[in-house]
Parts: C-alpha cells; structure tokens; sequence
C-alpha cells in the first residue's frame, strides 16, 4: 500500500474511534456505545484492517453485567476500558429513555455476533470458540459449520477449565492465529479473563460472548421472534432456567431501572448513597 493509502486508511480509523467516542453513554458508571450494527461491524472492520496488531476487546453492557459492577470495581474498569461496549438488552433502551441518553438499537450477541460471523466467512476472517460446556462447543461449531460452510473456525475449547490449565489453551488460541476469538464464559469471568489476557493474545478481537454457544448449540432455545420484538428475551430465558435467571428478572431489573429514574428526580449524590447503601449491606 502507498503512502496515502496509508494515510486514508489511518485517516477512517481515526474518524471510526471518534465516532465510537462520541455515542459514549453511562449508566450508574457503566460504560455503552450507543451505535447501530452497521457502525459496529464497521468498527470491527477497522479492527480488523488495522496495522496496529493488538487484540481490541469487544464486550456487551446489560443490567446483570451492570448490577455486578455495583460489587465489583475490576469487572466496572474492564469493561469502560474495552475498546468497543454494544448495548445489550431492553433495560438499556428503557433506562437510555428515561435517562435522555437514547440508544440507538439493542445489540444482543445472539443476534449480532452472527452478522460478525457472516462477515467473517465473506471476509475469511479466522474464527476461535473458547467457552461453554464440554460437548456443547463442539456441537455449536458444527452448527456453525452448517449454517456458515466457507467459515474458517481454526479452534475450539470448552470453558470449564482448572486455572492451571490456561496457559495450555491460551497456547492453542495463539498458535492458530484467529482473527475472531469468541470468549464465552459468562460475566464476570469472560470480561476478566480478557482483560488479563488481551496482551498475550495474538488474535485481532475478542468478543464476549456470555450464553452465545448454549444457543447456537441448540442447547437452550431462543424466545419466538414475536417475544424478542416485544423486548420480553430475558423473560423467556427465565421459564427456561429459572433457577439461575430469577434474580435477574426480579431483583436486577427493577432495580437498575428505579435507581436510573431515582437519577432523573433526585440528586445524584443521593443516589450514590442509596447505591452504596445496598452495596454495603
Ligand atoms: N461457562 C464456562 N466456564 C465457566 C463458567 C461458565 O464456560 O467457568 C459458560 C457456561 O457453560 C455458559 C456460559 O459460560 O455457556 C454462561 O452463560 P450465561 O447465560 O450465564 O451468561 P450470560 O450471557 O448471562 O453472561
């Protein structure tokens, strides 16, 4: 590539960050790109042509991710120091309403990490799954194999591993080069884990991905189009594995939305004590 080329290319990343930087929202603390798929496979695009090599982190915000940060400062500086953070869910939209601070679509995983993942058989872009139950990774990278058949998946590793044995699979993520790594193994364990992991990885992004895998794999079903419209998903995955998901319903939810109402009407510093008021108990 000449010089200008050069310089155009270095130009669009500039103007893509600044972007990115400008839809910045924050919710109790939390950073959110509010932008749309298009902007985000752009950005990832970007990512992906850029000459500086390192791996850009790519996490969802939702109100559970949210709700830990509230006890959890580290999993809060992962995720605003990501390099990209897509709004995942109805509680944002709402909260982004309430708040004055719109979000411009609900970028759930499910539904934008296939549109990556068509990208990536167009583009050839190495692909590598590292998350999930033993069995169930497997499967979902033959589904993946059906639905995407020129998609070039290089690797794939389950996620419930022994500390010990990280460095052997970050060994194998590393000798097979992926473009794409997607890390599924839940908040806050998936954002931590690359955050300490980025500057070993030589992969171009790493997506977190949370229940992604259990669903391509067919092992959890989605909620019927007409449910996800009606920005009900998280209700349904509740009827699914109401054991592990009731609290988020019941607790979480209401919760972020009345303190992001209590934002609108009461003085911040209000708020915060109320927060911490629950967080200290
Ligand atoms: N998981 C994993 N390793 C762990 C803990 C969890 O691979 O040590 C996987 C788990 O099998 C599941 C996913 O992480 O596939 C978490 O799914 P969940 O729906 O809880 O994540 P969320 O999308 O809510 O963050």
């Amino acid at each position: 590539m000449n010089v200008q080329g050069k310089l155009r290319r270095i130009d669009h990343h500039y103007v893509i960050e600044h972007r990115v930087r400008e839809a910045r929202v924050y919710f109790q603390g939390v950073r959110v790109d509010s932008i749309d798929a298009q902007q985000a496979l752009s950005v990832v695009d970007s990512y992906l042509s850029s000459a500086n090599r390192r791996a850009r982190k790519v996490f969802f915000s939702n109100v559970h991710s949210i709700h830990l940060t509230r006890n959890d400062k580290e999993l809060q500086w992962c995720i605003n120091e990501a390099d990209l953070v897509l709004p995942d869910g109805t509680g944002l939209k709402i909260a982004g309403r309430i708040q004055g601070h719109p979000i411009v679509e609900n970028l759930n995983g499910t539904d934008f990490i296939p549109k990556v993942l068509a990208r990536a058989e167009q583009q050839r872009w190495s692909v590598y799954l590292f998350g999930a139950r033993p069995g169930v990774v497997e499967h979902c990278c033959s589904r993946l194999q059906m639905n995407y058949p020129k998609l070039n998946i290089v690797g794939h590793h389950h996620g419930h591993i022994h500390e010990s044995e990280e460095p052997s699979v970050i060994e194998d993520i590393n000798a097979k080069t992926p473009k794409i790594l997607l890390v599924a193994l839940g908040s806050p364990l998936q954002e931590k884990w690359i955050a300490r992991n980025a500057s070993n990885l030589n992969v171009g992004v790493c997506f977190a991905v949370g229940g992604l895998f259990d669903f391509l794999s067919g092992e959890y079903q989605r909620a019927p189009v007409w449910v996800r419209r009606f920005g009900a998903e998280s209700l349904y995955r509740f009827t699914q594995d109401p054991r592990s998901k009731w609290q988020r319903i019941f607790v979480e939810q209401p919760l972020f939305l009345l303190l992001v109402f209590a934002a609108r009407i009461i003085p911040w510093r209000a708020v915060d004590f109320i927060t911490r008021t629950y967080r200290d108990k």
